[in-house]
């Protein structure tokens, strides 16, 4: 099951996000305190900022009023009357955004923004595309009420490249994930813009694989301004929703001599090592797929499995439009290895020291600043390549055995947070379940 799983872990790490963890009383971290301040500060795609409440029918910043608005509007594009809310659309190439880059002087490191344009430049790119703009083109992304203003997703199909000059701004399409790996995430507007754009792309993906009727094979057609569809064959009218695919991802603990499972990947980077995963099948519950998943890959059996927090996974193929990570420690009950070469390419104790060293010389911010620069100059139309290896530049001086994934992949954060515990800390379900309650 691994194979298919385009795993967090084959991105380069980052940074931590400003771990905000408190001590107890004895000096050590607490589960409770480090899953806390990770769910308010942290994952990346989640906390997505227009998604938290939408709006009933009746208003107008609501997907059905602000679609009928859209439906009377785009036939007088580019006379309409003011708007109030007002709509911004942030288009789409090839499963890419359109961003801009500002800044990036000698001495600061460039910033990307999403490209959001008016509904008469979307009017425009979609006509260079051959395409005439309908309602049914765009996607409701979410309003913010603050701002009277509704944010929607448009894809634009084959468009690509540089889409020079709007607004007086050089814009072009980058990949979620190198905006993933170049988003500062100390920077709430970068993370809330990363939550945006990751589920933005979810959506049009998704519109992308569900074009047919899984029952009857009719054509489907957006509903709820893109947020469903619906069979268009009249003796079916089957209800199509987003799908997501919910995945285990499990960091395997070896109480008694205080270590962890971390595994490779013959396509991961060399030296990068990472937690288990795979996914759920149907009938089984989390738990038993983390068991399975470690019996299936190493080996190992498990015994008590504790969640730890999940995060939207929206950069996997465009098969599964958005992936769910489910992040769990799982306590072994045996420790021989055996290792299913076909899923991976080899799985290994480590201790806490040796992961407490990866962790630490990977330079994570060194990695997102090239990853800006990356950008600024594909928008610039100087860097042509779009390819992922670029994004994987961590080296430094000296080669370290080995590291680990980026804070904006949650084996991460599975991983730092078992470092950050002092041994007996992770012994206690009791204590992880309380972290639970806190969530
Ligand atoms: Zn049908």
């Amino acid at each position: 099951m691994l194979a298919r799983f385009l795993s967090s872990s084959s991105f380069p790490t980052l940074s931590f996000i400003s771990r905000s963890v408190t001590l107890d009383l004895s000096g050590r971290t607490t589960i409770s305190a480090l899953t806390m301040s990770m769910n308010r500060k942290i994952h990346a795609f989640a906390g997505h900022p227009l998604k938290s409440k939408t709006p009933k029918s009746t208003d107008p910043f609501s997907p059905f009023l602000a679609f009928e608005s859209l439906k009377t509007l785009i036939p007088v594009i580019p006379n309409h009357p003011t708007l109030s809310p007002n709509f911004k659309v942030l288009p789409f190439s090839k499963g890419r955004p359109l961003v801009f880059s500002t800044g990036g002087d000698a001495n600061t490191t460039p910033i990307w923004h999403l490209g959001w344009v008016t509904l008469a430049d979307c009017k425009g790119l979609l006509a260079t595309c051959g395409v005439d703009m309908s309602e049914d083109s765009l996607v409701y992304l979410g309003p913010k009420v603050e701002e009277d203003l509704v944010y929607w997703a448009v894809d634009l199909m084959e468009e690509d490249g540089v889409v020079s000059e709007l607004g007086g701004r050089k814009l072009c399409f980058v990949e979620l994930r190198t905006l993933m790996v170049a988003a500062d995430w100390t920077d709430q507007r970068a993370m809330d813009e990363l939550a945006i754009a990751g589920h933005a792309r979810a959506l049009l993906e998704w519109h992308k694989v569900s074009r047919f009727c899984g029952s009857c094979g009719g054509t489907t057609v957006p509903r709820e301004a893109g947020r469903r569809k619906q069979c268009s064959n009249e003796t079916c009218k089957k209800r199509v929703y987003p799908r997501v695919d919910p995945v285990v991802i499990m960091l395997v603990i070896d109480r008694e001599n205080d270590r962890a499972l971390l595994s490779r990947q013959s396509r991961y980077v060399p030296r990068m090592w990472s937690c288990l995963a795979g996914f759920i099948e149907p009938g089984e519950s989390l738990e038993e797929a983390v068991r399975r998943e470690t019996w299936e890959e190493t080996g190992i059996e498990v015994g008590e499995v504790v969640y730890h927090s999940s995060q939207p996974w929206p950069v996997g193929p465009s098969s599964m439009p958005c992936q769910l990570m489910l992040g769990f420690f799982a306590f072994a009950k045996t420790l021989d290895i055996n290792v299913d070469k076909e899923e991976l390419e080899d799985a290994q104790w480590h201790s806490r020291e040796d992961v407490k060293k990866a962790l630490a010389f990977a330079e994570y911010r060194k990695a997102q600043r090239t990853a800006a620069s990356k950008i600024e100059q594909i928008c610039k139309g100087v860097e042509r390549s779009q390819s992922l290896s670029t994004d994987f530049n961590l080296e430094s001086g000296e080669l370290a055995p080995m590291f680990i994934p980026g804070p904006f992949a949650i084996a991460h954060h599975l991983i730092s947070a078992w470092v950050d515990q002092g041994p007996g800390d992770v012994h206690s379900k009791q204590q992880a379940g309380l972290s639970l309650s806190s969530l």
